[in-house]
């Protein structure tokens, strides 16, 4: 059983030598147990924070311990009575071939509904994460111009398409061209920047020129700056993520926002998905729906190999995924 550890803590952006391959046993289930074979690992930006060794809202990873993510596999073995060998769950287990669970937080999945990858991605985490801090926080009404830092990402291809379902104008941020013409050409984004080629505060002036309604954030930083100095008169900041903060090892010092929300009556927001945990079952229903009847398009990044979860995770932090980054791990 191939298993990766957290070997450092990371300073700065993290790099290979924080993580470790270890082989260990194949877990035993004890009574009421389960062994869970993994198909397919999802990295996620805010692991980072777990990396840093300080308690937020979630408690630390610990060093010389395996990482524990978002996980898809197969129930090989059962001594839990709610599940039977064969069953497809997800749930938070360990990056590694096999984890051990005793059930508990595992959700089984109907691999008939949807590809199962999916619930890692548009249909978990990340779509949940759109779709509550748009819909609840954003309140999208129809003509509003909604921009999203981080567009093409597994969060924010989702967020700007439900923007789109609820009738806005779209402008997606992003940091390649592969990305903008994707989020314009097959998500139907209205207008898209390319932050690494453009100057962004001209950007963000030309192509929302009657300025920004909702801003959903995935950044922070510099790109965010700009977007606030457009913001309209009760214009809704969504603070979803801020992945260019992650690795600094000093706090970026910026341009203070309180007068603008003071100016415009705004409303600034900060989120977590878990906030919404009794709302779980309508988001994925609705999520789900949505992919079905062909209204949400979605994107998988997928690297093969346990091996290759660490780099995978890295590349989050230098935009080498377009939509969800996956981690493929065994056969389905
Ligand atoms: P993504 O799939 O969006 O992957 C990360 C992307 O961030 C990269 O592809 C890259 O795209 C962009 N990025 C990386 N570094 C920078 C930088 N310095 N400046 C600007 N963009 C950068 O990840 P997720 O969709 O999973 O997460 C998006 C954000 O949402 C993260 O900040 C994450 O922490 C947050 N989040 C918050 C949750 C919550 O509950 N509040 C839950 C889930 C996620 P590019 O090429 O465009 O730079």
């Amino acid at each position: 059983n191939r298993c990766i550890l957290l070997r450092s803590r990371p300073d700065g952006m993290p790099s290979g030598e924080n993580f470790e391959l270890v082989e260990e046993g194949v877990p035993e289930p004890g009574e009421g147990e389960l062994v869970v074979q993994t198909i397919y690992l999802s990295v996620d930006p805010y692991m980072r924070g777990r990396m840093t060794g300080v308690r937020t809202y979630i408690s630390p990873f610990e060093t010389g311990k395996v990482l524990t993510g978002g996980v898809v596999g197969k129930v090989v073995e059962s001594r839990n009575p709610d599940f039977k060998e064969g069953e497809i769950v997800t749930g938070n287990l360990s990056w590694a071939d096999y984890s051990l669970s005793d059930g508990k937080h595992l959700r089984k999945l109907d691999p008939e509904s949807a590809p199962i990858s999916t619930s890692l991605g548009i249909v978990g985490m990340p779509g949940l994460t759109a779709y509550f801090g748009l819909l609840d926080i954003g309140k999208p009404k129809p003509g509003e111009t909604v921009v999203i830092s981080g567009a093409a990402g597994a969060v924010g291809t989702v967020a700007g398409q439900i923007a789109k379902l609820y009738g806005c104008k779209v402008v997606g941020i992003a940091g390649s061209k592969e990305k903008t013409s994707y989020l314009k050409k097959e998500l139907g984004f209205d207008a898209v920047i390319n932050y690494q080629r453009e100057e962004i505060s001209k950007a963000v002036k030309l192509h929302a020129a009657e300025g920004v309604d909702i801003y959903f954030d995935n950044v922070g930083g510099p790109i965010s700056d700009s977007v606030m100095r457009r913001i309209n008169y009760k214009a809704r900041i969504i603070l979803c993520g801020q992945i260019s903060q992650y690795n600094l090892k000093e706090p970026e010092k910026g341009p203070r926002v309180q007068g603008q929300l003071i100016q415009r009556s705004a409303l600034m927001q900060g989120f977590i998905v878990s906030d919404y945990a009794d709302r779980q079952e309508e988001g994925i229903k609705q999520l789900g729906q949505w992919v079905r009847d062909g209204k949400l398009k979605y994107r998988e990044n997928m690297v093969e190999g346990l091996e290759n979860a660490p780099q995978a995770f890295i590349g989050l932090f230098n935009g080498e995924n377009l939509g969800k980054q996956l981690v493929k791990v065994s056969e389905e």
